[in-house]
Formats: C-alpha cells, structure tokens, sequence
C-alpha cells in the first residue's frame, strides 16, 4: 500500500456539499471582494486565535510584508529572521527593502537559539526581528525572547504560517504577540481552496495600518495615504475558510492522534525526533525527525521510496545559503545548526484522516530499517 506524504482530498461527509452551494449562493449574487463572508472569517479567526485584530490578505507571505510595514520596517533597516524557515519568511525582508540578518536555531525545538538572537540584538541593533513557529508548535523561550525584544526596542514578528491550532500553556499562541502571522495556503492546518493569509494583533492601529497598505493604501474610495498594493482575500476563498473552521477540532484531533502513534512507535526504533516542548499542544503540521548518520538517512529515503511512502525534508537549507540569499544576507549571527538540522531533517506522513494501517506502513518500513536484526 502507498502512503502519501500529505493527502488533501479525505473531506469529511457533507463538506464538498456544502462548498458546492455556496459557491452557487455566492456566485449569483457575485459576491466576489469583500462582503460578509470575509468578515465574519476575520470575527471567527479573531476569537481563534484570542486576539481582537485580525485582517485577512492574500497569503501568508504578504502578511509578512504587510506586519513588516506596518510596524514601519522598510529601505535600509535591519532586521533578524530565524535561519532555518521557509523561504518566504526571509524573503520578505527582502521585498520590503530592509536588510536581513539571520540568527542560529536550537535544535532542541527549532526555534531561534536565544543566546544568538540576544547576541544579535545587542550587535546589530535592529529594528524588528521575524521569527517564525516552525513544524507546528514555537520556541520552548517565546516569553524570553518576546520580553527581550520588547526590553530593548526590537519590533518583533511572528510567522504563524505552521502553528494555526497549536497552544501555548493552554492558549493560543497568537494571543501575546506584538503581531504575527499565517497563511491559508492549502496544505496548513487551516487550508483554502487556493492562497490566503492574515496578520493577527491586539493592537488596533496597527490592524488598521495593514488593512490600509493591503488595500492600495487607500484612505478614501480615490484617496491614498500611503504606497500599498492589493493584498485582499477573496469572498469564496473566505467561504471556504469559514466552512473549514466548523470541522477544525476533527482535523486536530486526528493529526495528534497520528503524532501520538508517532510519538509512541518511533523511539522504540531508535528514530530520535524533535518534539513540540512541553509548554505546547502542537497541532499535528508536521513530523520532525532527525537521522544524523548519513548513511542511515540515504537508506531510509531509498526504502521509503521503494514502499511507495511520501515523506518530505522540511527544509534542506538554511536560508544563508541559499543562491537569492546572495547580495542581500547582511551577517549571520550564532552557529550552524540550522544546516545541521537541514542536513539531517525527514519528515514522515502526517495530515488529518491518515489511517492506522497507513502508520503502521510507515513505520514498518523505519523499522526494517533502522533495527538490527
Ligand atoms: C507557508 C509558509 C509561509 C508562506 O505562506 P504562503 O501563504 O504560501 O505565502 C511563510 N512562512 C512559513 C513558515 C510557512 O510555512
């Protein structure tokens, strides 16, 4: 049997049925931009998330942008971001014409190492810093590292776009943040039809400044306060959004019950993994594990293959390293263990509705090969 990495189509019963009509509802009123849908996404994502702001854009990576401008990071400021991410989270720097600093990981949780982070703080100065919750869970230090920033001026980010649903001492992670971010990109935790993001804050100017800069910078209908661009979510792509929540907490409860299948079979085959730390309720995004042997790496990749198992390797480089990183990567501040963690990083199935006998398919497949028999 072949077990995907990730698997998108195991909608639950009635779901399709009910996108089919409104899609058919919203289409003959051409409720396309804007309108209730969006709000009430936004109502919704807002008590989620147990922030009172939350503005929606078109993906995860304008809503980086949008909280980087909106804090008023732009041409020449610095800025740290965490160097083990996704692309995205660096590149936005970037495209808002500041100048990126990256800061080492802890490979305990893959979060930013914090020594480095306080390091960086003191040496460059910057003026914001974008960290971002990788794999489904957030640094084991987030309250150090939000109450450092805040001690000594830095304006910090945080990327959400893997830590929808996941909990921080029983509350949500977004709750206690400056600003912060995620993405509805269809294969996150809460998944569109297509590309979606928001920005979530307590703070409401700062929600409006980024509704403002999404929206053309646009103060009146013909009037414009400020260079944005268009950054808005569409209607049914927030229908989509909305139907979604209804069925969240099943999609969460079947990815823990997959990460404790894990949790529980994984260590007895001498597969270490990176876990959320205790602090968190991780919401079941991603598999983490680490094979620091090479060999043993290249062996398991090759078994999975032939087994017809997907898995992934979230993600193979560093962020300085990486060719578009060249002419713009101001320093690097800490060690390497962002590359030691892309070295050794593989990822094994995990998405909501994965059936026992498909874990129990991936793991055999770890087991013929990592036991010695
Ligand atoms: C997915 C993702 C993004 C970008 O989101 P898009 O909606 O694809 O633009 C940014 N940061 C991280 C950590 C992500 O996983």
């Amino acid at each position: 049997m072949s077990v995907p990495f990730i698997d998108l189509k195991r909608f639950e019963e009635g779901f399709l049925s009910r996108w089919s009509s409104k899609v058919a509802e919203m289409s003959a009123k051409a409720e396309f931009i804007g309108g209730n849908e969006v709000a009430i996404l936004e109502n919704r994502l807002a008590e989620y998330s147990q922030v009172t702001q939350v503005v929606s854009c078109a993906n995860g990576t304008d809503a980086i942008q949008l909280a980087l401008r909106a804090i008023g990071v732009g041409s020449g400021d610095l800025v740290l971001v965490q160097n083990m991410t996704f692309w995205s989270t660096f590149e936005a720097v970037i495209n808002v014409s500041a100048n990126p600093v990256t800061v080492d990981i802890d490979l305990s949780d893959g979060g930013i190492d914090i020594d480095a982070f306080e390091e960086a703080v003191i040496k460059f100065k910057p003026k914001a810093a974008v960290i971002a919750h990788i794999y489904g869970w957030a640094s084991a230090k987030l309250e150090e590292i939000r109450d450092f920033s805040k001690a000594n001026g830095v304006l910090l980010i945080e990327d959400g776009a893997q830590c929808f649903g996941a909990q921080f001492k029983g509350e949500s992670i977004y709750k206690n943040a400056l600003i912060s971010t995620t993405s509805f990109y269809p294969a996150k935790v809460l998944g569109g039809a297509g590309d979606g993001g928001a920005v979530l804050t307590n703070d409401f100017a700062l929600a409006e400044k980024v509704r403002q800069l999404g929206n053309h910078g646009r103060t009146t209908h013909y009037g414009y306060e400020a260079v944005g661009w268009n950054s808005r979510l569409d209607s049914l792509q927030a229908a989509f959004l909305n139907i979604s929540l209804d069925y969240l907490p099943q999609r969460l409860a079947s990815r823990r019950e997959a990460v404790n299948y894990y949790n529980n079979t994984l260590p007895k085959l001498g597969l270490k993994q990176i876990n959320a730390p205790g602090v968190y309720l991780e919401n079941g995004y991603c598999n983490v594990c680490l094979l620091e042997d090479d060999d043993q790496k290249t062996r398991l990749e090759a078994a999975l293959k032939e087994d017809a198992i997907g898995f992934g390797n979230i993600y193979p480089g560093a962020m300085s390293e990486q060719l578009g990183a060249k002419g713009f990567l101001h320093a690097h501040v800490g060690e390497y263990n962002a590359q030691r963690l892309c070295r050794s990083v593989l990822n094994l199935p995990l998405f909501p509705y994965m059936k026992l006998e498909e874990l129990v398919e991936v793991t055999d497949t770890v087991s013929r090969i990592l036991v010695k028999r």
